[in-house]
């Protein structure tokens, strides 16, 4: 069994924060107090060496008040108006609280399709990684201005579980109102018993979060198990813990109450099964032998490796890897189209703008997105 994972000893960790935790429901107005409570344990991750990213809701329950829209039930366009409004102060918020602490806020505003579609994806997650680079805290939301129905997440749990498999963070934090994982919903059901780990989500653990009452579809305890799904499949943990207190991360590692959901294997490791097991390859790239032996010492490839390009793909699809023997040599996520990689290919890194008139990446294939066979 894997050794219960912690957030002292992750490298990368997303922290989702609700609504409710963020914005006072009746008022409207943003809970300024918590937020600077749970920005010190953020610097304090950060100050550890630690990236932190944060996807927070509260968007539309800002946005509500300010638009006059009181307490009832909104239509979508209107909650889009609302999300609108409501961003524009969340984010300022976050700006002004990081920056006491000398840290950059960036917002990023995500829809299901830029996690889910290989592009935007690549173009995502690197945007992320620059930032995190950079030593900004990203501070994420759905874009839901511009989301429709059917390309909604619709709910911060699953976006956050996206997020932290697309970045390869370690730890997911779900800060809920809840501190943790019951057999029964615990404020009904007085036998209701708390679940301190949780290794597979098998259909016992499902049953459990049935049992939950949740009046709100998004941010119950089905959305929270959807999301370990997500979370689990890329290799990242996740902990479900109670958000309304003061310092909730510090909270969490001196051992308060929380449910950790552990998965098996890293988020690399998963990352690189994803690559080889979920994707299609769209196309193929021919390597030379220098090229091949200059992967088997774990570089990237570069264009200047490449002989030849086949198929139609598009910049962060999966292609395979063919030695001029003909022999898959492994798998990986693509940097250029194939109509670009045609013109680079050969070349050496200093020459793809010239070549292309932008500059793109330096590797044809980045070796965190590529999977060798044997
Ligand atoms: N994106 C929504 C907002 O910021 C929240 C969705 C959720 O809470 O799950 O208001």
């Amino acid at each position: 069994m894997t050794t219960t994972p912690s957030l002292g000893s992750s490298r990368r960790v997303v922290v989702k924060i609700g609504s409710a935790l963020l914005v006072d429901q009746e008022s409207g107005e943003l809970k300024h107090r918590w937020l600077e409570e749970l920005v010190a344990d953020v610097a304090a991750l950060k100050a550890r060496q630690k990236d932190v990213l944060i996807v927070s809701s509260g968007a539309i329950a800002v946005g509500r008040r300010l638009l006059g829209y009181g307490g009832r039930a909104l239509r979508l366009e209107e909650k889009q108006a609302a999300a609108a409004c409501g961003q524009v102060k969340l984010a300022h918020a976050y700006q002004d609280v990081l920056s006491r602490h000398r840290i950059m806020a960036a917002q990023i505003l995500l829809t299901f399709d830029d996690t889910e579609s290989r592009r935007r994806y690549l173009n995502a997650r690197s945007t992320i990684n620059t930032l995190l680079s950079a030593g900004a805290v990203p501070v994420i939301n759905e874009n839901d201005t511009v989301a429709t129905q059917e390309i909604r997440f619709g709910d911060n749990d699953r976006l956050a579980a996206r997020v932290a498999g697309m970045m390869s963070a370690d730890v997911l934090v779900l800060l809920s109102d809840v501190d943790g994982l019951y057999t029964a919903d615990p404020r009904i059901d007085p036998s209701a018993r708390w679940i301190e780990r949780v290794d597979a989500l098998t259909s016992e653990i499902d049953a459990m979060a049935g049992r939950t009452r949740s009046s709100d579809a998004s941010g119950g305890m089905i959305t929270k198990l959807a999301a370990a799904r997500i979370a689990l499949g890329a290799g990242c943990h996740m902990v479900i813990a109670k958000g309304a207190v003061d310092r909730p991360l510090s909270a969490i590692e001196q051992g308060a109450r929380s449910t950790w959901f552990v998965a098996g294997a890293s988020p690399l490791a998963a990352r690189k099964q994803w690559i080889v097991n979920t994707l299609k390859p769209r196309g193929a790239l021919i390597i030379d032998a220098g090229a091949a032996s200059a992967l088997k010492q774990g570089r990237s490839l570069l264009p200047a490796g490449v002989k030849g390009v086949e198929g139609d793909f598009m910049r962060g699809d999966a292609v395979s890897l063919r030695r001029p023997d003909g022999a898959e040599a492994g798998r990986g996520l693509v940097a250029y189209s194939a109509s670009d990689a045609k013109l680079i290919i050969g070349h050496k890194t200093g020459e793809i703008e010239p070549i292309l008139g932008y500059r793109g990446r330096d590797e044809m294939i980045h070796r965190d997105d590529l999977v060798l066979f044997e």
